[in-house]
């Protein structure tokens, strides 16, 4: 029977396939009593499986690290260090021994313990771990048992594969190949899965809550990465609608990308940049291909993903990476925004009741003074490598702007000391997504050299709805007429002191949102690669003159459901051929 499941775009892209629910964490353990006399043999067969586990945690590292990045390879380390921890291996022993228990019965039953443990937490971060707990207890008992389970490396057909989750071991060695699109029940988008969907390009959604409960072995799904949704047992209909919806997407892909080298100026010659949004510098390859004028938002919280918090080289080479690939491109590059839906390793207000207004991004920032200073200094010595601009996530109040200034400065300082060269002119800027701080626009123009605008937060903040809520999703439109004045007044303050002012929210990479966004003054947009092509081509057809008419035509209307209908329609006459 057809069936809808909606989830969190990981990975653009239109797939149509047969499902295969992957149930690789399902392993059957045994459970039976050793007799005394073997009781030394099993420590020994532990042993034996745990030597196995590592070399074969080093084959996949081995394996992974010429394709992906060192992140991706430091997460089986920490595997390795689980595997070699003797706190966990005395356990491991002392409960064979005394018990007289089987291996596999005594490492699954540590590792639900510990699972059990970590699923009580509310730290998003943490409970991410459980993943790493059941990967290293799966290979351990797979070897135990020297049985393999099922493994996504030996798809032999082409799939779309539905799961709870998927390990960094599953998604690492699958076959890509065979590998269509993935679906997942849970994770966010900065979870294991979703950097590897995007690094590897494969279309995949995330967060489809009970994917895997809905979907049958066999089923025919189609996986929409454009709108965010997954049709099982499509009508006919449907399937030749993607089917010709996919086609018109490679060829239009193919037709576009003739236009990567062209300006993106309107008809009546304004010029408009086309930036990209990273949040790995795997992206980086993809955003050039497409003719990304530089990285308008360069989120950091990448680096803040494993249990260890990056030292300031590890951070220095990240930024620089990225700084000397698009030199001499502008590279905005974020501070760290923790909290909210961002997965992060150091947070001690994991517990908070209402995150999105709780200790995040700047907040955090400021809170972490030391974590903040380390940050500020790889990415000032990164300066030095291209062009870099330096903004602040979140800022709701003009005192966090002259403190994070203040810190900036004192960093400066500190590093003109050690002679330690950095480009002393870095434009410090802010991300303006708190209604506080459009309001107060005029105000903060004073202390930031540029704004990017976040739509993401200022849509939730300024109609309260939280951005990752499935039930109140009908109340989260870019369209309410509260978000347009607050976008008109930003973009009005901004000019008229001369700060410059860009738009990196999700809004600003979708079709849907382009003409309004120039309408509204916009000239600089930011934004992942899903539409830039398209997004360039609707640059390139339009007048900013009937841009602005049909703002001001919007804004005449009240509802966000009116002001949506004559959008739609306008366009849908304007641009018969996209789907809007
Ligand atoms: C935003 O809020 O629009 C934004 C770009 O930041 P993030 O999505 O990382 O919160
Ligand atoms: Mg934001």
């Amino acid at each position: 029977m057809r069936s809808v499941i909606t989830g969190i775009i990981a990975s653009p892209g239109i797939k149509i396939g047969k499902a295969y629910i992957y149930r690789g964490n399902n392993i059957i353990i045994p459970k039976y009593t050793i007799d005394e006399a073997l009781i030394e043999e099993e420590v020994l067969r532990y042993q034996a499986a745990t030597e196995k586990t590592k070399r074969d945690i080093l084959d996949i590292q081995e394996q992974i690290s010429k394709t992906l990045s060192k992140d991706m390879v430091d997460i089986f380390s920490s595997h390795l260090m689980v595997l070699d921890d003797p706190i966990v291996t005395e356990k491991i022993l002392t409960r064979i021994r005394g018990e007289r228990r089987n291996a596999e019965w005594v490492i699954n039953d540590i590792s639900l313990e510990l699972i059990k443990g970590l699923g009580s937490i509310e730290d998003v971060y943490l409970r991410e771990r459980i993943i790493d707990i059941s990967d290293i207890n799966k290979r351990l008992i797979n070897n135990l048992q020297k049985t393999s389970t099922e493994s996504l490396k030996d798809l032999k057909e082409e799939v779309i594969v539905f799961a709870t989750d998927l390990t960094p071991s599953d998604t690492a060695i699958m076959n890509k190949r065979y590998v269509l699109a993935f679906v997942t029940d849970t994770g966010g988008r900065t979870s294991h899965t979703a950097i590897m969907a995007r690094a590897l390009e494969i279309p995949a959604i995330v967060g489809s809550i009970n994917g895997t409960s809905i979907v049958m072995d066999g089923d025919t799904v189609i996986v929409d990465g454009i709108h965010g949704k997954v049709i099982i047992d499509p009508g006919a209909d449907e399937i030749t609608e993607y089917t010709t919806y996919q086609e018109d997407l490679v060829q239009l892909e193919a037709e576009l990308a003739k236009l990567t080298h062209l300006p993106s100026t309107t008809i009546d010659n304004e010029v408009i940049h086309i930036y990209g949004n990273i949040e790995i510098p795997e992206e980086m390859d993809l955003l050039r291909q497409h003719g990304a004028q530089g990285i308008g938002l360069f989120r950091s919280e990448f680096l803040f993903l494993d249990k260890a918090l990056p030292d300031e080289e590890r951070q220095f080479q990240a930024y620089r990476k990225v700084l000397e690939y698009f030199k001499p491109m502008p590279v905005t590059i974020r501070t760290l925004d923790v909290g909210g839906d961002k997965i992060y390793a150091y947070n001690k207000q994991s517990r908070e009741r209402n995150p999105f207004l709780g200790c995040r991004a700047i907040r955090f920032s400021l809170e972490n003074e030391s974590l903040f200073r380390t940050q500020l200094r790889a990415l000032l010595r990164a300066s030095e490598y291209g062009n870099a601009k330096l903004m602040f996530p979140m800022i709701s109040t003009i005192e966090e702007i002259i403190k994070a200034r203040s810190i900036v400065h004192e960093t400066m300082d500190d590093l003109r000391r050690e002679k330690i060269p950095f480009n002393r002119e870095i434009p410090i800027g802010i991300m303006i997504e708190v209604p506080s701080a459009a309001i107060n626009a005029d105000k903060l123009t004073h202390y930031a050299d540029f704004f990017s605008v976040g739509t993401n937060d200022l849509v939730q903040y300024t109609i309260a709805v939280d951005r990752i809520s499935e039930k109140i999703a009908y109340l989260y439109n870019p369209l309410n007429l509260a978000v347009l004045r607050l976008l008109k007044s930003v973009v009005e303050v901004a000019n008229s002191s001369g700060t410059p002012i860009s738009i990196c929210g999700e809004m600003a990479g979708e079709p849907k949102y382009t003409m309004l966004l120039l309408g509204l003054g916009f000239r600089n947009f930011s934004m992942g690669t899903a539409f830039m092509y398209q997004i360039k081509r609707m640059v390139r057809s339009v007048k900013i003159s009937e841009c602005e008419a049909l703002v001001d035509e919007l804004m005449q209307l009240e509802t966000t459901i009116d002001i949506e209908a004559r959008l739609i329609s306008y366009l849908g006459n304007k641009f018969p051929m996209m789907i809007f």
